[in-house]
């Protein structure tokens, strides 16, 4: 069962937009940017299973495959940040295909000292993140062969390192949990900080976007595309933050 839908955004962009009904985030693949035999880049591979039992990974799986793609051939895994509905499957992806898995540095110390305890609110396993290298604000220099440039932009709040992905030649914003369709990410759990997730939004705000892709879907199955629909999102999200 497939319950992802796949969407183009670009030569070397695939999206995939979560459309079961139980909890799980939108994940997105890089396609052919690295060099050597790995040359996908998967952002947020999201659950294995959820607490409806769907099979979250297996779905992405398929859907990837559909594109010509395979899970084997990833060859770093990004965590936009290290909730379990995010980086549950990265285990299974670096089974599965070696991949290098990657994530902020206060992300990686937060999941470490606290992160657990926010588990059993997801009922699921802790992930098990062993991040290769830190993600740090700037620019992302992946040996890629320049096909596409991305700037990592630390955006806590929801977590506290949180961040996000911005393609600016592309103008495609991968916003993890800081912002949705028309509403945000919780900051009630462990490391949350509604200020700072504030300040986050001003700043993506800033940002041309042609596209945002939230690390949920809040209106179902859509992703947000057109300028005046980013700008227009953004404005309603602040008055309610
Ligand atoms: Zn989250």
């Amino acid at each position: 069962m497939v319950y992802h839908k796949s969407i183009r955004l670009g030569e070397n962009f695939y999206c995939y937009v979560w459309l079961g009904k139980g909890n799980n985030c939108n994940s997105s693949l890089l396609c052919n940017i690295l060099r050597g035999e790995r040359p996908h880049v998967l952002i947020d591979p999201g659950h294995i299973r959820n607490e409806l039992g769907e099979s979250c990974f297996d779905s992405l799986t398929q859907a990837v495959a559909e594109d010509g793609f395979k899970m084997e051939d990833v060859g770093l895994v990004i965590g936009t940040h290290s909730h379990t509905d995010h980086c549950e499957a990265v285990a299974t992806v670096v089974e599965r295909s070696g991949a290098l898995v990657t994530l902020s540095l206060e992300e990686s110390e937060f999941y470490r000292q606290a992160g657990k305890m926010h588990l059993p609110a997801f009922g699921a396993k802790p992930p098990q993140i062993n991040p290769f290298f830190y993600l740090k604000e700037g620019d992302l220099s992946l040996g890629a062969k320049n096909k596409l440039a991305i700037k990592v932009l630390l955006t806590p709040g929801h977590s506290p390192g949180s961040i996000s992905l911005y393609l600016e030649k592309e103008k495609i914003l991968v916003s993890g949990d800081v912002v949705f369709f028309g509403s945000v990410g919780r900051t009630d759990l462990p490391g949350g900080s509604p200020s700072l997730l504030r300040k986050s939004i001003d700043r993506l705000s800033q940002l041309d976007v042609e596209c945002l892709i939230p690390g949920h879907s809040t209106e179902v199955g859509n992703i947000i595309i057109g300028k005046q629909k980013v700008e227009h999102n953004f404005y309603m999200v602040k008055m309610f933050t």
